[in-house]
């Protein structure tokens, strides 16, 4: 069997479409299915409107107290899936559904664990692939994980990696790259990529970068070592220049050394930026551990609609 999961946060223009699309792509797939819709506290008409797809085919939709996020939306779909292979797609119709049976397609061939997939000529404003182009680039060296797109949600995972995936209760997660975790099979393919069919990115530069930290603070150190070899390169160049100053001060008297007084308060500044900004990294760690350790629910279920 196989169970889609659609996160769904004020997409009601697209819903009617997306549903029509992915029945007949499924239908084409020809193996039993499910469809799980998991609202992410939409504001707008989307739970009506996925209220009402309940009772077609293999429907059913998972309501959410309020806005938890696409990928906390995703997990929360992970939890209820009944399927052998777990496909998750977003609601704006940017992954066509009809690239989905080559997704499992790919997956029973190769005897996969996950499938990835990578958007060839990717249908979105420059303002959106500049950044993604370099989060891409970024993630791939700093976490080690080998995936080439990052952002690509269309994607397949078999049902123990994602249970492995709900049974780790991290908060503040990035599925595909936690994904690689508990998988080590895995492949890629090339998919189509669409315009959005009907309204505007819910990701804005803001929420990309905040997607971006979790990431890197959730999937490496590099940040933390980062700030070693920085701290530690600090210390050493402020030791040499305070020698400096001594000596330069022996050859050339005070006098030289007082109008170096403005130098001074250069390497204040540098030193107290240097520290503001270590602090800040530290506390976005601390902060992942305060996460952690409330254990709050990464989502909260309403409902479950249908069967
Ligand atoms: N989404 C969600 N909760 C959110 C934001 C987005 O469930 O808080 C869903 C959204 O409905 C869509 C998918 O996540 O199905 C991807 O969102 P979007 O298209 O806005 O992101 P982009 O394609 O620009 O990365
Ligand atoms: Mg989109």
């Amino acid at each position: 069997m196989i169970s889609v999961v659609v996160p769904v946060y004020n997409e009601g223009p697209n819903l009617p479409l997306l549903m029509d699309r992915l029945e007949a792509a499924l239908r084409a797939a020809g193996k039993p299915y499910e469809i799980v819709f998991v609202d992410d506290g939409s504001r707008d008409n989307s739970l009506e409107i996925l209220k009402g797809f309940v009772g077609r085919n293999g429907v059913r939709v998972l309501e959410l107290t309020r806005n938890y996020g696409q990928h906390s939306a995703i997990m929360s779909g992970f939890s209820v899936v009944r399927g052998e292979i777990v496909v998750t797609i977003d609601a704006d119709l940017q992954n066509p559904p009809e690239e989905i049976p080559a997704v499992v397609r790919a997956m029973e061939e190769g005897n996969y664990e996950v499938v990835g997939t990578v958007r060839e000529m990717r249908k979105d404003s420059i303002f959106r692939k500049i950044p993604s182009r370099i989060v891409n680039v970024m993630t791939r060296r700093i976490t080690g994980i080998r995936m080439s797109d990052w952002g690509c949600m269309l994607r397949a995972y078999r049902r123990e990696v994602v249970d492995r995936m709900v049974e780790s209760q991290e908060y503040s997660t990035f599925i595909p790259a936690l994904a690689t975790l508990f998988a080590k099979r895995m492949t890629e393919i090339p998919v189509g990529h669409a315009e959005r069919h009907a309204g505007a990115s819910n990701y804005n530069m803001w929420k990309l970068l905040n997607l971006q930290f979790d990431l890197l603070t959730s999937f490496s150190e590099f940040p933390l070592r980062v700030l070693l070899y920085m701290g530690t390169g600090m210390a050493v160049g402020g030791m040499a220049f305070g020698i400096l100053l001594a000596v330069m001060r022996i050859f050339y008297g005070a006098e030289w050394a007082e109008n170096g007084i403005f130098t001074l308060f250069a390497v204040l500044f540098f030193f107290v930026g240097a520290l503001f900004f270590a602090f800040g990294i530290m506390g976005q760690y601390i902060g992942r551990i305060y996460h952690e350790v409330r254990k709050r629910p990464r989502f909260t279920i309403r409902n479950l609609h249908g069967e």
